[in-house]
């Protein structure tokens, strides 16, 4: 997590790259106070905050030089830094063209060069620091939920769980959830990002969990659907089939895979139970900083994994009016399988 990492794309791409968003200030910096701008050059690079942030700037950064900005001072200071560049990269991802032209003024005759999709790249691979993060992180939304189950019973609302996961997390160190925590019910559970509401849950409900927080920056991501009361056989039909598509999945992600074969491995077990239409997303992402990043385990993706990538698979059966069921499993690829960050059971619970 440091500046080093730019050398794939510095100086070859840009002369210096312009970061504006948490996720890569943190990632490139250590600076975690979110706001701020970057400059980073292949030989040095300029952290710029305002006054808030000088102090906690000085301390988690140790390879930039730290630069205290106010209203009067932060034009001529970019124009300084900015100006001589010949080219400049940029967060074309993260930036809004209001605050892509606030920089721009100052080096309009530079090359600036889209590399939103470089940097996500680069993040794509954790260190054993991330990954005790990730852990950490999936650990604390598993204790969470397994402290939420007992409280799940028809009359109960949506967002009586929602509140109560998030409040279990927050308790066991999250700084905040990575996501809307989305908690649907019966009919609900069709929506795949529905949101809670006051719905009670009723007797023959599944109801969907997906839920994260965040540890030290880093985001967790896991999905269970349980049963409530009495389900029908076509339920458990659905139910089974997704469970089936997870581990098809999980046991296809390796070192060496494209992301594409995850995405078919466990969509042709949905395909083939006759489910193929009900399943409309992607089978996973990746998971870091950010809740969804790099990379994608979706029909198209052709990245090949690679270890200490963490990704999730989650495979869904969504029929409108009946229901939907959910399994998600966040894990790290190493050279022979996974590590799976996941530890919850995912058999049919019916409560
Ligand atoms: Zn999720
Ligand atoms: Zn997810």
């Amino acid at each position: 997590m440091s500046r080093q990492t730019l050398t794939a794309i510095l100086p070859q791409k840009a002369e210096a790259v312009l970061l504006t968003s948490p996720h890569n200030l943190r990632y490139f910096t250590g600076f975690s106070g979110g706001e701020g701008v970057a400059l980073l050059c292949e030989d040095g690079g300029y952290l710029f905050v305002d006054s808030r942030y000088t102090t906690q700037a000085l301390e988690e950064t140790t390879d930039v030089t730290v630069i205290e900005i106010h209203a009067k001072n932060r034009e001529e200071i970019l124009q300084k830094h900015l100006s001589p560049l010949k080219s400049i990269g940029y967060e074309e991802g993260q930036l809004t063209v209001g605050a892509f032209d606030g920089f721009l003024k100052f080096a309009p005759k530079s090359d600036w060069i889209k590399l939103s999709q470089d940097l996500e790249e680069l993040r794509m691979v954790k260190t054993e620091e991330e990954l005790n993060c990730l852990r950490r992180a999936e650990a604390i939304g598993a204790e969470a939920f397994l402290a939420v189950l007992p409280q799940i019973k028809i009359g109960v609302t949506e967002n009586e769980i929602a509140a109560e996961i998030e409040y279990q997390m927050r308790k066991r160190g999250s700084s905040g959830t990575s996501f809307e925590t989305i908690v649907v019910s019966g009919y609900k559970s069709s929506m795949p990002h529905g949101k809670p509401d006051y719905k009670k849950i009723e007797n023959g409900d599944f109801v969907t969990m997906d839920f994260g927080c965040v540890y030290q920056g880093y985001c967790s991501d896991m999905t269970r659907t349980v049963a409530v009361g009495s389900i029908t056989k076509e339920q458990e039909t659905i139910y089974q089939t997704v469970k089936e598509a997870q581990v098809q999945g999980l046991s296809t992600i390796r070192a060496g895979v494209l992301g594409k074969e995850a995405d078919f491995a466990a969509r042709k077990v949905i395909e083939d139970a006759g489910y193929g239409a009900y399943f409309g997303h992607s089978l996973g992402h990746g998971v870091g900083l950010l809740i969804h990043e790099l990379p994608n385990l979706s029909p198209r993706s052709e990245t090949v994994l690679k270890p200490n990538m963490v990704v999730t698979c989650e495979p869904g059966i969504y029929i409108p009016k009946l229901g939907g069921v959910r399994i998600e499993d966040m894990v790290c690829v190493t050279e022979d399988g996974i590590e799976n960050l996941t530890q919850v059971p995912k058999d049919l619970l019916i409560l």
